[in-house]
């Protein structure tokens, strides 16, 4: 009896939104995922400090999962303040969820052409299958990998699942790339229409947007 993928998306999440929820959904569905588990980064190697602190960026996602019981969140990243490395955080939950269970680490294609910059990032491969959400309308992931990372390419290249059904076929070490709609919803420009006064209803859950509002969050940072 196979296992159905495990999905598993991090990010800052400062704040949590729905480019991220709907990369989540689309994954969970296109690609027949037992659930998807949100990592949201304690203090993220790749990236600026956050401008939130833990608990509060926790409490979002937490507000943002509410009512869907397929998305569930996962704490091992987010109170450390020493650099978290996805290829230790994926060890910790292959040690945890067994050799059999297929783990599946989303992100956008945005992310994927930065691959080769993550920490051990070959690795990986043994640990994980790499689902990749590109956005319509944007540049075809295949087009982009030309001008990409000579290693990458090459994984790329000798990777690439052809459907989704073989991320329930073995544990780890495919990469495959799925299509989402695009929405134009970054954290860095809700943080701006916060700090502009301006409303971020319909851009993130409603929750998440009323708990900014309510801890004042983002208001000192415009452009970041
Ligand atoms: P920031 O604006 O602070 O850089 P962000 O909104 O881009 O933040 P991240 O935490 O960097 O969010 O993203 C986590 C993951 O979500 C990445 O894999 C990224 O590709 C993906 N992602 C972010 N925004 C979207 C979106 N609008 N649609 C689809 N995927 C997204």
């Amino acid at each position: 009896m196979s296992l159905k993928p495990i999905g598993i998306l991090g990010g800052t999440f400062d704040p949590i939104h729905n480019g991220h929820l709907r990369l989540a959904q689309e994954a969970l569905e296109q690609c027949n995922l037992a659930a998807v588990r949100f990592i949201p980064s304690g203090t993220p190697p790749h990236r600026n400090t956050p401008y939130t602190n833990a608990q509060q960026r926790l409490d979002m996602v937490r507000l943002a999962l509410q009512g869907n019981s397929a998305f569930t969140i996962d704490e091992r990243e987010v109170h450390r303040n020493d650099p978290c490395y996805t290829v230790n955080t994926l060890t910790s939950l292959r040690t945890e969820l067994g050799a059999q269970q297929p783990l599946c680490l989303l992100m956008g294609g945005d992310a994927f052409l930065l691959l080769h910059t993550w920490h051990e990032w070959k690795q990986l491969f043994e640990l994980a299958h790499i689902v990749v959400m590109q956005r319509a309308g944007g540049r075809p992931l295949g087009n982009a990998m030309n001008e990409a990372d000579t290693f990458l390419r090459s994984e790329y290249h000798a990777r690439l699942a052809p459907a989704p059904r073989v991320l329930h076929e073995s544990p780890a070490g495919t990469i495959l790339v799925a299509d989402m709609p695009a929405l134009e919803i970054s954290a860095t420009d809700i943080r701006r229409r916060c700090a502009e006064g301006k409303s971020t209803r319909y851009l993130l859950p409603d929750a998440v947007a009323d708990y900014i509002q309510s801890h004042q969050l983002y208001t000192q940072h415009a452009n970041h």
